[in-house]
């Protein structure tokens, strides 16, 4: 689903962030991408999306070469991925329910998402998005009356609702406490097992990769130097 070939990263400044990557995730795998701040966690996870263009090597999600992808493409690409950030990424001053909507109808014409035009049915599409991270009571609550927790599952199912393929979630736990980044992290493990959702999760709590992922890479200085599925990983200890 998701193919790295001889992946290079260079940033325009010349340092080179990532150096022979050689991966393939598929369908349903919940991938922890682990390692020390600078690694190139992020840089890897951006060049699926084409945040970041690659300068060397090939690669593809689902079968697509992402590197030639222009325009029109880049957003349909996109669409099909979703991205959680650490920072949740939310419009704070309007409600949950706004925030998942917004997502729902692509390329939104601008005086819809002011006005807060919906049909009944994407109303039900995101209410159900709620339902599933089981903040569906908090809809017609602001985001800034939320706790982070709540903040990031409503990122969460703000994703959802675009009914992506694949989710990108960059360090989505590191400014949660760890009791709340735990049923976060239980969140995104029963999308992955109730959805057969692939999730790509950068993270740097080892713990936490190796109790809710099914896939462990390590990365260090632009290099894989670590995969593993989690299930042998933990039976050799
Ligand atoms: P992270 O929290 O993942 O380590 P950073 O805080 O290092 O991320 O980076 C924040 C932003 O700054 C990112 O958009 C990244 O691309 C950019 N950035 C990081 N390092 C550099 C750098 N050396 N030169 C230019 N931009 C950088
Ligand atoms: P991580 O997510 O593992 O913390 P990043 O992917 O953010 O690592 O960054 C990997 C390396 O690339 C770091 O050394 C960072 O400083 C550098 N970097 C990130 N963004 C840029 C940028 N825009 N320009 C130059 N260097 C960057």
């Amino acid at each position: 689903m998701i193919e790295f070939k001889e992946v290079e990263k260079r940033y325009p400044n010349g340092f080179l962030a990532l150096n022979h990557i050689n991966l393939n995730i598929e369908q349903g795998e919940f991938v922890a991408i682990i390692g020390l701040s600078g690694a190139g966690k992020s840089t890897l996870l951006r060049c699926i999306n084409k945040m970041h263009d690659i300068s060397g090597g090939t690669l593809r999600v689902n079968t697509i070469n992402v590197g030639q992808l222009k325009g029109r493409e880049v957003r349909n690409l996109r669409r099909n991925i979703g991205m959680i950030f650490q920072s949740f990424n939310l419009v704070t001053r309007v409600s949950v329910l706004k925030n998942v909507l917004v997502s729902i109808v692509p390329n939104m014409p601008f005086w819809r998402k002011i006005f807060g035009v919906f049909t009944r049915k994407e109303k039900l599409q995101a209410l159900m998005a709620l339902d599933q991270v089981g903040i569906l009571e908090k809809a017609y609550v602001r985001v800034d009356q939320l706790s982070g927790g709540q903040q990031q599952r409503v990122a969460l199912a703000r994703t959802l609702a675009q009914n992506p393929k694949i989710i990108l979630a960059d360090e989505p736990v590191a400014s949660l406490d760890p009791v709340t980044a735990k049923q976060v992290m239980e969140d995104f493990k029963r999308i992955n097992q109730e959805l057969n959702m692939t999730i790509l999760m950068n993270i740097h709590h080892v713990d936490l990769a190796l109790a809710y992922a099914t896939r462990v890479i390590g990365v260090r200085n632009g290099e894989i130097v670590f995969d593993g599925k989690v299930d042998e990983i933990n039976e050799e200890t």
